[in-house]
């Protein structure tokens, strides 16, 4: 199933001679389930698609479809809403709440979507589990390493079941090997759990571990690669 579908989409910042193209005519599809890396330098515009993709930036033209709906005809209003349902966000930086524990860090967005307590107590030990950190549950963040405390993010992100997961530099501030778990855990959820997975990175570490990846440089696509999909095996 096609869950994202971008068609010559285009991002202008600025206007005249301070404009800046930072997403140039870029078309691509992601299917239920797949592992996208899309990866560049450092302005090549990684971010800003990304934020489109997420319904927090607008673009300029072109078209983007989440799960068959047009984002670019809907009203400003309606993105929050859209990002909600199906969007789950996860960061270079993981923002843990340091005096929460990893079961409070995720329980506390479903609360705050209204899940009732017991239910969303349930539903965050779950959600630990399925990153695989259901031991870790009662930890403080300062007792995790930066990949728990990364997967925990990630959990976090699942809370209220986005079947999008939008990553940013999710691997920059971890070793390799806490890196290679956090991809590990993401690439489960896509090819397990049929979440949809888009990772944008420039760190070459991980460049294989994608089922595509997609190379971006100046606001443009300029090649598409088949990954090796599953990374190696790494301890916990
Ligand atoms: P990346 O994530 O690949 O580093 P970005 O999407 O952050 O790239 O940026 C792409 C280009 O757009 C860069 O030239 C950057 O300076 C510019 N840019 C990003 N955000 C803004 C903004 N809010 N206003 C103006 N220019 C921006
Ligand atoms: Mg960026």
């Amino acid at each position: 199933m096609t869950m994202i579908e971008v068609s010559h989409l285009t991002k202008t910042y600025g206007q005249g001679s301070l404009a800046v193209h930072a997403v140039q005519d870029v078309t691509f599809a992601v299917q239920a389930g797949e592992v996208l890396l899309l990866e560049g330098p450092s302005g090549s515009g990684k971010t800003t698609l990304l934020s489109i993709l997420g319904c927090v930036l607008s673009p300029t033209s072109g078209s983007v479809k989440l799960v068959g709906q047009e984002l670019t005809g809907l009203a400003e209003r309606h993105l929050p809403q859209m990002r909600r349902k199906y969007i789950g966000f996860i960061f270079q930086s993981h923002n843990l709440l340091g005096a929460l524990s990893a079961w409070d860090n995720v329980r506390l967005p479903l609360i705050l979507r209204g899940t009732p307590k017991a239910e969303a107590g349930a539903q965050a030990e779950a959600l630990l589990i399925q990153v695989g950190l259901g031991e870790k549950a009662r930890r403080l963040p300062e007792e995790l390493s930066g990949g728990q405390k990364q997967r925990v993010a990630i959990a976090r992100a699942l809370a209220g079941r986005p079947p999008i997961l939008l990553c940013d530099e999710p691997t920059a501030a971890l070793d390799a090997q806490n890196g290679q778990a956090v991809l590990e855990t993401l690439t489960e959820l896509a090819h397990a759990g049929g979440h949809t997975v888009i990772v944008v990175t420039h760190d070459n570490r991980i460049f294989k571990y994608g089922d595509r990846i997609l190379h971006m440089e100046d606001g443009r696509l300029v090649k598409e690669e088949i990954g090796q999909a599953r990374p190696p095996r790494s301890p916990a």
